[in-house]
């Protein structure tokens, strides 16, 4: 591979004027999609050549799905003749020149008419370095493979120790944070001890295996309705996960989680599903900056800038609704790429610009089978069987790339059909001393 001094951006140069998105999720793509190459050369710049579907990332790890059904390459998306003028670039951008009007990269700069921040979320640990080491994350691809991996040897040791605590520290799964993530790989860890474990693993007693899911506000599911809590958290009692409730995780050193309060659990495997926090880039003032995301007015504009705009995650707009910003959920990051597309339009028009509402379609989570919980408009609020349909249905719905849809559909046929989780294969995408997440892969993968 050449180094990236041997490099160049080589993006042609162009009398319209050039609208430069960072980030290829919810909210660039949605805004690439809808920018007409007559009229804007449109160049996206991610770190990853890929749009990731994460709500279905905890299936990646849980072995439910193989990562390339979750995921759709950018290059494919804008491949056509409908885009003509836009530019692709696989790298991360490290600092924005609001003056000079550039954006930097580790292969050059490029000016722009229109910056578009889109750049999502990393993973926020609190400052907790020794959670940050030991911990295992699930945002990314690579986290979601890793932790298969993982807890694939965890199940693989555990066949082959006659220590029981050693057995025991190896069935003991820690999944720190309460929230959509965190509910779903508990449910789907829960269904592997029922329906799949028991066969592949004889030897070994699963009723010792222990899911435990630490959450430190006083309900499972904080973004959701109460009604939506409740019922979850019956369900995942049904399902016999252990749920620790205001109760926060101060310490992990790789063997043993250390709660608030004193009580100690020892186990190979604590999953990070417990925050996030703005993947904001060098560059701008501080004061363009609240609590780890963008601040915008109603037109996603950066305060202080008309052409630097930030949509989705990333984006703090504060409203009377959602005086702390909108949800960092998919459907505020694509409502604002549709919107800033058009907006953009009618900047070169000099037009009125029209400013976000955001229209809230609902929210869902799932526990298992049959069991999800759904948030609908009009303050409906479904459990069980319905929701689960609702979910599913979603899911497919909005899943990127008609492969995509078939492949994960024909999966969970599969699956309804013979309880199996088909991808159980151990394919660690690094190996190093303990096998753990290092500092390594995640200045590599960008696990923060
Ligand atoms: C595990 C998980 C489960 C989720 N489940 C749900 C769910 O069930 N329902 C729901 O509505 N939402 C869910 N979300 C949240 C949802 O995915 C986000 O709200 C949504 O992705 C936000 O879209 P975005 O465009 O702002 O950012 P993203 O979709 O995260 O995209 C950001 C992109 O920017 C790129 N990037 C970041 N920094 C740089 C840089 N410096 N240079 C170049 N590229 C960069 C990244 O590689 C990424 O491709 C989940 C999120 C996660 C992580």
């Amino acid at each position: 591979m050449l180094k990236p001094d041997k490099l160049s951006l080589n993006i042609p140069a162009t009398t319209k004027p050039r609208v430069v998105i960072i980030g290829g999720g919810f909210g660039g793509i949605n805004l690439a999609r809808k920018l007409s190459d007559k009229n804007f050369q449109v160049v996206m710049f991610d770190r990853q050549n890929y749009h990731g579907f994460w709500p279905l990332l905890y299936q990646v790890a849980t072995a439910g799905l193989e990562p390339d059904s979750i995921a759709e390459p950018l290059r494919k998306m804008f491949g056509g003749d409908e885009y003509e003028d836009f530019y692709f670039r696989l790298v991360k951008v490290t600092n924005i020149n609001p003056i000079a009007r550039t954006v930097e990269t580790v292969v050059g700069d490029l000016a722009f008419d229109f910056l578009v921040i889109a750049t999502g979320t990393k993973i926020n640990y609190f400052g907790n370095e020794q959670i940050k080491k030991y911990g295992f994350p699930l945002k990314q691809i690579p986290h979601a493979l890793n932790l298969r991996s993982q807890l694939l040897q965890c199940f693989e040791q555990a066949s082959m120790t006659t220590d029981p605590e050693a057995q025991q520290s190896l069935l003991n799964f820690v999944i720190v944070g309460g929230g959509p993530t965190g509910v779903e790989t508990a449910g789907a860890l829960a269904e592997m001890r029922k329906h799949i474990l028991p066969s592949d693993y004889p030897g070994v007693d699963f009723t010792k295996m222990n899911i435990y899911l630490v959450e430190g506000m006083d309900r499972v599911l904080p973004p959701m309705s109460p009604e939506a809590s409740q019922k979850t958290y019956k369900y995942l009692n049904e399902m016999g996960i252990i749920i620790k409730l205001s109760t926060l995780v101060e310490g992990y050193d790789g063997e043993t989680a250390i709660l608030k309060g004193g009580e100690q659990i020892k186990t190979n495997t604590l999953i990070w599903a417990a925050g996030v926090s703005g993947a904001v880039i060098g560059g701008l003032p501080e004061e363009c900056v609240e609590r780890g995301r963008y601040l915008v007015n109603e037109f996603n504009q950066v305060v202080g800038y008309d052409n630097i705009f930030a949509i989705g995650d990333v984006a703090m707009m504060k409203t009377p609704e959602f005086p702390k910003g909108h949800p960092g959920v998919a459907q505020p990051a694509i409502q604002q790429g549709k919107l800033l597309a058009k907006n953009l339009k009618r900047i070169i028009k000099k037009e009125p610009l029209e400013p976000f509402k955001y229209y809230d379609k609902g929210s869902l989570a799932i526990i298992g089978r049959n069991r999800a919980v759904a948030d609908l408009p009009n303050n409906m609020h479904l459990g069980g069987f319905f929701a689960w349909v609702i979910w599913l249905f979603v899911h497919i719905m909005y899943l990127i790339g008609f492969r995509n849809k078939l492949v994960v559909l024909s999966n969970w046929v599969y699956k309804f059909f013979t309880y199996e989780n088909s991808t159980r294969l151990i394919i660690r995408p690094y190996v190093r001393k303990g096998d753990r997440v290092s500092q390594s892969f995640i200045n590599k993968y960008g696990g923060d």
